[in-house]
């Protein structure tokens, strides 16, 4: 039996059926059951940004997991502190950092955090995605995936995102936080006006709310930059960050600066798994990769060599390529974009489509100029047999 057929009969069906069962990774290409191969343009959804079973992460997961696999939160091990040390020399600020598993529970943290200011309400944008535990689905602004589970925790007001004067009027001095990814990934790669996160910078400054920015999709190297909140010289209150942070192992961080970083004490909240050294001293190994290697410069050219690339096609159906680094949307002029993703799975590249007329790229940052060349080379005809 195929790993898929057997995925039916065991797995719950959040997910519809999976078109593939995959074996086996290297690099920026994944194996299916059959031994064919795909460029893997999604990258576990911009999780694996050094590519599957990249040497220095084996590497260090494997020394890890030998030496000292798990410690519970009552003792301190070397991974997670030179992790929160690293992360925030990236960020280039004081600050703590809370660690947990997932993007979901790092929204929660930051959501629970924002609650020791004496205030209760968020604000958050509509589209946005932040997670599915109720308090994050709270946060997510797609009624798609909270609707059915309300009553949501909370007092959550979603404005249009990249709306100043909507989110002044929203923001009050009884907000706790405001909520912002700086480009809004599974809304379909929305990218907000210039100056938007500035001008959320100052309105929750004036009405004493934090701001938090969800990277968790955008962090870690994904637009070209540590966070792509630094292309906006913006100084959030609190980052999240998981996805791409573990390089394919389960971790999230929360990281708060200035005054926020001072409001969880003993006792306010936890994770078992939460800083696990193997999945730190995985990201650990994916940090100085990213930096050793120049992906972050990288990123930039290649995400130009996407974008320039499909462009210069020319294709009716496509209106335009958005994002950052390598978290782009290739917006098509029809809902077309799971057509589009069936004829590329079949000619061996990975998409995602995300929104109806939005496919997806998120590939991890090692990508090469020749898989470009190489996507831009099969896209056309998926393009057409789509149209
Ligand atoms: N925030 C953002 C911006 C995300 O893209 C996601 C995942 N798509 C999440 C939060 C939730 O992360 P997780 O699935 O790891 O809980």
């Amino acid at each position: 039996m195929s790993l898929v057929d057997r995925w039916t009969q065991s797995m719950m069906d959040n997910y519809g059926t999976p078109p593939l069962g995959l074996v086996r990774g290297e690099g920026a290409v994944v194996y299916d059951e059959s031994g064919r191969s795909y460029v893997d343009l999604l990258g576990g959804i911009a999780v694996n940004v050094l590519g599957h079973a990249h040497p220095a992460v084996v590497a260090a997961v494997s020394k890890q997991v030998a030496a000292l696999g798990h410690v519970s939160n009552l003792y301190v091990a070397e991974p997670p502190v030179a992790l929160a040390e690293l992360l925030l020399a990236l960020a280039g600020r004081q600050g703590r950092v809370f660690f947990a598993n997932s993007g979901s529970e790092v929204n929660e943290a930051a959501f629970k955090l924002s609650r020791l200011t004496g205030r209760t309400h968020a604000v958050s944008t509509q589209g946005g995605f932040h997670g599915r535990t109720m308090g994050s689905l709270a946060l997510t602004g797609q009624p798609s995936k909270a609707d059915p589970f309300r009553p949501l925790p909370g007092e959550v007001t979603h404005v249009p995102y990249g709306d100043v004067a909507a989110l002044d009027a929203a923001v009050t001095t009884e907000t706790a936080m405001v909520i912002l990814e700086p480009i809004q990934g599974e809304n379909g790669v929305v990218v907000p006006p210039a100056g938007y996160l500035a001008a959320a910078r100052e309105i929750t400054t004036a009405k004493g709310a934090l701001l938090v920015l969800d990277e968790v999709q955008t962090g870690v190297g994904r637009t070209g930059h540590w966070f792509a909140h630094q292309a906006d010289g913006v100084e959030p209150d609190i980052v999240t960050l998981a996805k791409g942070l573990g390089g394919g192992l389960p971790i999230g961080a929360c990281l708060a600066f200035g005054g926020a970083a001072d409001l969880f004490g003993p006792g306010s909240h936890g994770s078992t798994f939460g800083g696990n050294p193997i999945s730190c001293a995985a990201a650990l190994a994916v940090i100085s990769t990213i930096a050793n290697e120049g992906l972050l410069d990288h990123v930039k050219r290649i995400g130009e060599r996407i974008k320039t690339g499909v462009e210069a096609l020319g294709h009716p159906l496509v209106r335009e390529v958005r994002g950052a680094g390598l978290l782009l949307g290739v917006v098509l002029s029809a809902p077309a974009s799971g057509a589009v993703a069936g004829v590329l799975r079949d000619a061996g590249f990975l998409t995602n489509p995300v929104q109806p007329d939005v496919l997806r790229l998120a590939p991890p940052l090692i990508l090469s100029a020749d898989q470009v060349d190489a996507f831009l080379a099969a896209l056309p005809s998926a393009l057409d047999a789509a149209s």
